[in-house]
């Protein structure tokens, strides 16, 4: 609840983040063990729903565990031992986690328990208050006012997600193209079994271009499923997210004829890494996570990114304190740190992405030379940034994959 006493609080706040998922909490949770004096603003109350995959990489894992210590471990979760890419004529290719597998943590659960942990850590987060614009002083950001009331902080940090209150003091549009994903998920009870247990699956087909379908492992009976395409292929698509989503399950028909949906099927945009030149703040602000436009676009992963750079943010505006909030300095450490690591890795991975459109659409995954290209890069995991690979993985531990990639 929000303690009407704290709205006009003006000039009281250290930082005032808005946003409470991961890469808020992130931030906050950084700050307050800095001594930093924070208030969190969320439109939502916990435990929220969002629309995700829900999928952890194990660099992701490790970072929930560092920021709530033993707290994921109490969560009901299911481990990914690795993952399987599987073509349209089912050739696969695994790649193995080893002991560092990714975790499927349902949003609901993980959302909550970084809220949690923000609190515990001594941030004070107020729940259901929507945050409207920011205030801005002799051009510098200098707090944000909501539906409840003003806060006055030395830095905001905007981790409010896609169509954040920060794109409009960058003068960033709405993204589109290479830097936009869109993407529809639901929940599946009683799917049937697949390649192997335990690994999280990616389809690839002609009709998701720049994208896939994904089969998630079950946490407690429930399979995430969902499709996902980068949005200048889906505007090139003759067909609408929710005709692909269902044309996906349609073609796993073996697998889903005995499930049954449990929920909505919901979709959300998602804003990718790999500008050239991108803003990620402006004196007095940064942006984090999906605000920050931080989503890998070849995989779609941002929850990775959201703690990554809600970290950074965090511990580059704790060392800002003193000086009242970030300046510009600070701000182009934190955009050159986030280009490094998100950036760069993204336009290259998006060129991935293209060459494995192009070798889906015309049947080339299929030659010999090519699959041992795709389980070459696969299993090295030589591009990754969010996650640790430990090599190849067969769709079978007892049939390793041939050539074609059907198990021998
Ligand atoms: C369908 C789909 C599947 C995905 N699957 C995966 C996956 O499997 N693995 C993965 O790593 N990533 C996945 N992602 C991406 C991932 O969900 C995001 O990258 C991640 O949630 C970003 O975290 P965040 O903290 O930046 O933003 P969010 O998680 O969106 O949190 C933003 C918070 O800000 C609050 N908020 C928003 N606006 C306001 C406002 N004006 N005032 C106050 N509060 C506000 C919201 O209520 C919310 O709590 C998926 C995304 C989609 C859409």
């Amino acid at each position: 609840m929000t303690d009407p006493s704290m709205l006009d609080s003006s000039g009281k706040c250290d930082v005032l983040i808005v946003g409470a998922g991961p890469s808020g909490a992130a931030a906050g949770i950084e700050l307050a063990r800095a001594g930093a004096r924070v208030v969190v603003l969320d439109r939502a109350r916990f435990p929220r729903h969002k629309t995700c995959g829900d999928a952890l990489s194990n660099r992701a894992v490790a970072l929930v565990d560092d920021l709530a210590p033993g707290d994921l471990a109490a969560t009901p979760s299911a481990s990914v031992a690795g993952a399987l890419a599987i073509f349209p004529d089912g050739a696969t290719i695994g790649r193995s986690y080893g002991d560092e597998p990714g975790r499927i943590v349902p949003r609901f659960a993980l959302d909550l328990l970084l809220r949690r942990a923000l609190e515990r850590a001594g941030a004070e987060v107020h729940e259901g208050v929507m945050v409207r614009r920011l205030l801005s002083e002799g051009g510098r950001v200098v707090g944000a006012e909501g539906d409840a009331g003003r806060w006055r902080a030395g830095t905001v940090i905007a981790a409010d997600g896609p169509g954040s209150i920060g794109w409009e003091a960058l003068g960033e549009a709405y993204p589109r193209g290479r830097t936009l994903a869109v993407s529809a998920t639901a929940y599946f009870e009683g799917v049937a079994p697949g390649p192997r247990e335990g690994w999280s699956e990616h389809h690839f087909h002609a009709d998701l271009p720049c994208g896939y379908g994904w089969i998630f492992p079950a946490v407690e009976g429930l399979s995430n499923v969902g499709v996902y395409l980068r949005s200048d292929a889906y505007a090139s698509s003759p067909s609408r997210l929710r005709a692909l989503f269902d044309a996906f399950l349609a073609r796993e028909a073996a697998r889903f004829g005995p499930a049954k949906r449990v929920g909505t099927v919901r979709s959300w945009a998602l804003p990718l890494a790999g500008a050239l030149s991108r803003r990620r703040g402006v004196p007095g602000l940064l942006l984090t996570g999906d605000a920050g436009r931080a989503i890998d676009p070849l995989t779609g992963e941002g929850i990775w990114q959201a703690l990554h750079t809600g970290r950074l943010a965090g511990t580059i505006a704790a060392k800002h304190l003193a000086a009242g909030g970030v300046g510009d300095d600070a701000v182009r450490e934190y955009e050159r740190a986030c280009a490094a690591v998100l950036d760069r890795p993204a336009r290259m991975r998006a060129l991935v992405q293209d060459g494995v459109r192009a070798l889906v659409s015309l049947g080339l995954y299929r030659a010999a030379p090519v699959q041992a290209l795709l389980r070459w890069g696969y299993a090295s995991g030589s591009l990754e940034t969010s996650k640790t690979v430990h090599g190849g993985g067969s769709a079978d531990a007892s049939k390793p994959i041939d050539g074609s990639g059907r198990p021998a």
